[in-house]
Order: C-alpha cells, then structure tokens, then sequence
C-alpha cells in the first residue's frame, strides 16, 4: 500500500523529531495536560473531534514501542494513565480509544513514542 511505503521511507533513525520541538516549546502546540514526564498535545491532523498525542518528554530509547525494555515500563504506565487523565479532562471517558503506532507497516511517522488519545465520535472497528 502506498501510506505503508510511504511510512516506510521514514522508518526509525533515532534522530530527533518534531516532538522535541515541542517539548521544549520551539513550535506551539495545543497543550492538553503536562506533568514532570508527559506531555500531552493536540494532534495537528485530527481524525476524531478529539485527538490528542500523549508523549514521554525524554525519549530515552522509545523511539517506538518495538523497543521497550523493562526499564521503560514506568513511563509506559504512567502515558497509560495520562491517556486517561486526558480522556478524562476531555469529557469523553464513557468511551475513547488509545492507539499506538510502532514500525512502518503500522504507520508509524514520528519515531517518539506517542499514544494517541481518540474520541468524541463513534469508533469501528476493525481499524484500518
Ligand atoms: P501517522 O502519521 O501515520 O498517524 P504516527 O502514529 O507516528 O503516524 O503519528 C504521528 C502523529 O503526529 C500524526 O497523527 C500527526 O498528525 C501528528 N503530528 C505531526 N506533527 C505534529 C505537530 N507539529 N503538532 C501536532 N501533531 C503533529
């Protein structure tokens, strides 16, 4: 599929991305939540009412979820429950979805681990 080969093209080089940009507040984006570990922003392409990308501030080796190792599994739950902190903050914890794209055949575009946080609308399944 074409959107496949075209994430392909971008699969992960461990360089830094867009997203230190706006940890470090370079480019604006639409803050959601923020804590000591996690950020949380708005996605610029929503694909539901809302759409938000929650975020590790360090990297720290997660440039996707494919290379987790149990000395990320802090951070991991602590996005996990950030997601719901949003969801929350949002008003549509009666029902969301959490998505995590890892790798090029899944799509994956920004090589900085990144929930996104979904909702506001009906969700299908399956996903495409
Ligand atoms: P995909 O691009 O296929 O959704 P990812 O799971 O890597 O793959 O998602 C990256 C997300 O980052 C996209 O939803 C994209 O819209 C979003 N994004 C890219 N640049 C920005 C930005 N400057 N501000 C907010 N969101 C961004």
């Amino acid at each position: 599929q074409a959107a496949a080969k075209a994430a392909a093209a971008t699969a992960d080089s461990g360089a830094p991305t867009i997203f230190d940009k706006i940890i470090n507040k370079e480019i604006p984006s639409s803050i959601v939540y923020e804590d000591e570990k996690v950020l949380a922003f708005r996605d610029i392409n929503p694909q539901a009412p809302v759409h938000v990308l929650v975020i590790p501030k360090l990297r720290n080796g997660l440039t996707e979820l494919a290379k987790a190792e149990g000395r990320h599994g802090e951070i991991l739950g602590q996005l996990l429950y950030a997601a719901k902190i949003v969801a929350e903050k949002e008003g549509i914890l009666d029902g969301f979805r959490v998505v995590i794209n890892s790798g090029p055949t899944a799509c994956q575009s920004v090589y900085h681990l990144h929930l996104h946080v979904l909702g506001g609308r009906q969700m299908n399944w399956p996903p495409g």
